[in-house]
C-alpha cells in the first residue's frame, strides 16, 4: 500500500505533517485555542527530526546527559544534528581517527554531528542467544536488539549504530548474516559487511582505519542515500575510492536528516533503499 517503485520516500514528510498540521491549527483558530501549542509540539525548524520541544526541554537534555554523560554537548534548535548513539558488541570499538574524520566531514557541511558510545558494552554470548547474530535478530526482527535494548528516549533522536565482531566462520569472517541479501542472491552467502535501515545500522568491526572509516560512514550515509552506481561517484555510496560524499550527496544527506525519526508506522520495512535495492528485486 505505500509502496511504489520510484525513488521517492513515501512515508508521510514532516512537510506534509506539518500542513496537515496547519490546516488543523488554521481550523481550531477560529475557535481559539490550540493551534498554537499543537504547531510547536510537531516543530522541528532545523529538518533533523528532532523537534525543537525537545531541543529546548531541560529534561530531555538531562536524560541524555544521564545515559552519555560529557559526550553530551546539547542540541540547539536552529542547528541540524546528528547524534550518532554507538553500541559495542564484546571488544568491539569504533577508532577515534574514524569517529574525528566522520564528525570533521559532517560539520563541514554544516550538519553537528555529535558521537555518544554508549556507556556500557554488550556481552556478545548474551546477545547471541537472546536475539541472534542477524541482521534480522540484530535490527528488525519483533524481539529484535533494536527493539528491545535501545531506549525509547533515544529512538527517532538518534542513528543507533551497532558494532560487531561478525562471524567468526572462515568464508565470512568479520561479516553479518542477512536474509534479505541471501534472499537477493548477494553477498557471500548473504553475509555482509554492514547493514542499514535508515535510523538503525549495524557494522563488523573493522581493523583497517581507511576500510572502518568507509563503511562506518556508509551506513550512516543510508540514514538518507542509497548506493551509486555511477563510477564517477568515488565516495562512499560509489565506488568508495575514499571516504567522502559527492556535493548533491551532501544536500541530501542535510536535507533527509530528520529519516532519523520513523514516521511509516511500519517499523523500519518501506525504507526507501531497501525498497529499491532489496525488496523489489524478490517481488518481481
Ligand atoms: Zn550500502
Amino acid at each position: 500500500m505505500v509502496i511504489g517503485g520510484g525513488g521517492d520516500d513515501r512515508r508521510p514528510t514532516r512537510r506534509l505533517l506539518l500542513r496537515s498540521a496547519s490546516v488543523a491549527g488554521s481550523l481550531s483558530a477560529v475557535s481559539g485555542v490550540g493551534s498554537v501549542v499543537r504547531s510547536r509540539m510537531i516543530e522541528d525548524s532545523d529538518d533533523d527530526g528532532i523537534l525543537d520541544a525537545k531541543k529546548r526541554s531541560a529534561t530531555f537534555h538531562r536524560r541524555l546527559e544521564g545515559i552519555f554523560g560529557d559526550q553530551f554537548e546539547g542540541l540547539a534548535v536552529g542547528r541540524p544534528d546528528l547524534l550518532l548513539d554507538a553500541r559495542y558488541v564484546g571488544g568491539t570499538s569504533i577508532s577515534p581517527g574514524t569517529k574525528r574524520t566522520i564528525v570533521d566531514l559532517v560539520r563541514t557541511r554544516g550538519i553537528h554531528a555529535q558521537w555518544l558510545d554508549y556507556p556500557t558494552r554488550y556481552d556478545p554470548q548474551a546477545v547471541a542467544n537472546r536475539y541472534g547474530t542477524t541482521v534480522k535478530g540484530l535490527l528488525w526482527g519483533r524481539d529484535s536488539f533494536y527493539s528491545e535494548e535501545i531506549e525509547d528516549v533515544l529512538k527517532n533522536v538518534a542513528l543507533q549504530l551497532l558494532v560487531v565482531p561478525g562471524t567468526t566462520k572462515a568464508a565470512d569472517a568479520g561479516r553479518i548474516y542477512s536474509h534479505w541479501i541471501d534472499a537477493m542472491g548477494g553477498g557471500p552467502d548473504g553475509h555482509v559487511n554492514g547493514f542499514s535501515l535508515g535510523n538503525r545500522a549495524v557494522v563488523a568491526e573493522r581493523d583497517d582505519p581507511f576500510e572502518e572509516a568507509a563503511l562506518v560512514l556508509h551506513e550512516i550515509t543510508h540514514l538518507v542515500l542509497c548506493h551509486d552506481d555511477d563510477p564517477e561517484n568515488t565516495g562512499v555510496m560509489g565506488t568508495a575510492d575514499e571516504v567522502a560524499l559527492m556535493d548533491h550527496e551532501w544536500d541530501q544527506f542535510r536535507n533527509g536528516l530528520d529519516n532519523v525519526r520513523d514516521t511509516t508506522g511500519y517499523d523500519i520495512a518501506f525504507r526507501p533503499c531497501l525498497w529499491q535495492e532489496n525488496l523489489s528485486a524478490i517481488l518481481e
